[in-house]
């Protein structure tokens, strides 16, 4: 089923939470809302969900205006950081509460609790209280019970955020499977975790200060983001001024050949694992290092570009590779390839 908000503003008193978004998420579409904490994400779910009443706009669900629906009646599966679990009932029991609640009879119920524990790899908890899983385990029965009553569509709101890395990337792996069983669910996954973004999410919609910054199918906008806020939110690009001279694009007076200019785009967009250091003499931006992280794989290096004040440079450098040392000179090499050109100031 299609999930539309149209032009949906929410105050909060005087807080605007969210402010003319639009978004249509299709059914077998998966969407994940990205940004920075208080960028309105959790807002525009719950609008959709029906937990908060739009203060202008309408929110459509399969074509159908459910504003002014309750949340029960919207027929939606939600799934939100903390479980919410009901702590006195058993797992079985939570899985089965959507379905008793729609007065279905004992044995469809019966046959759909154990199909959902199944699902989640949790057939053998049934009988255990919340209380007796793991964080990771609740979680699963969270996503068995929203999806007990065959929503349409889920909403989840940074369901990972509250489990270790391991039992995240788990989680992970079973959320994509979901996607696969239940091919035709539209559903909208609230994160400010880009990696969780770009391994789920067929588009990504990028949020900051309460509104839609980009929007796009995320291997685009990783590749070219539209924007430089998008760009440095999503993989962590480094943006450097250019400047145009006869056709060419320069940083700091160097060329940066393969990269054609482009009418009001004026910051040079390159990811960190794109950029190669070589020895001073060698084409490209001479500057010098600054600093150094081990990242296990990667080497985090940051550099200064020589006639570009306030402008650090982060270089991932493969583990197995040299790291220049403290305040070496280097040359940055940008192949043209990797860049893109974004405009200033947007978003
Ligand atoms: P995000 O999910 O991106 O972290 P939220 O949608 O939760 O952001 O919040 C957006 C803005 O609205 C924030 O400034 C937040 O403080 C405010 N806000 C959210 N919910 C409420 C509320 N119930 N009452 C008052 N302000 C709220």
């Amino acid at each position: 089923m299609t999930v539309q908000l149209e032009d949906v503003t929410v105050h909060f008193g005087r807080t605007c939470a969210l402010e003319g978004f639009d978004l249509s998420v299709a059914a077998g579409e998966t969407v994940a809302l990205l940004g920075p904490s208080g960028s309105g994400k959790s807002t525009a779910l719950k609008a959709v969900a029906g937990f908060v009443r739009p203060t202008r706009g309408r929110i459509r669900l399969g074509g159908n205006d459910v504003t002014d629906l309750p949340p029960a009646r919207r027929g939606i599966g939600v799934v939100v950081q903390q479980y919410a679990l009901f702590p006195h009932l058993r797992v079985a029991d939570n899985v089965a509460f959507g379905l008793r609640a729609a007065r279905k009879p004992r044995a469809e119920v019966a046959r759909r609790v154990g199909e959902m524990l199944e699902m989640v790899g949790m057939t053998a908890y049934g009988r255990r209280f919340p209380r007796e899983l793991s964080g990771g385990q609740q979680q699963r029965v969270a996503i068995a019970r929203a999806l007990a009553i065959q929503p349409s569509v889920l909403l989840l709101d940074e369901p990972l955020a509250a489990l270790d890395a391991q039992l995240r990337a788990d989680m992970l792996g079973e959320l994509q499977k979901l996607r696969r069983e239940v091919p035709d669910i539209a559903i909208v996954y609230v994160t400010h975790d880009q990696s969780e973004a770009l391994a789920l999410a067929d588009r990504i919609a990028v949020m900051r200060d309460a509104r839609l910054v980009d929007i796009a199918p995320a291997a685009e906008l990783y590749a070219a983001p539209p924007s430089a806020f998008t760009a440095s939110f999503l993989g962590g690009a480094n943006l450097l001024p250019v400047s145009v001279d006869d056709g060419e694009v320069k940083v700091a007076g160097t060329v940066i050949p393969g990269l054609k200019p482009a009418e009001g785009k004026n910051l040079l967009c390159i990811r960190p694992h794109a950029i190669r250091l070589e020895a001073p003499g060698a084409a490209g931006l001479a500057g010098r290092v600054v600093g150094a992280q081990w990242r296990g794989a990667v080497n985090q290096v940051t550099c200064v570009v020589d006639g570009l004040a306030d402008v650090v440079v982060r270089v991932d450098v493969p583990a197995d590779r040299r790291v220049p040392e403290l305040g070496a000179g280097v040359v940055m090499v940008l192949p043209g390839g990797a860049c893109s050109l974004v405009p200033v100031g947007v978003g």
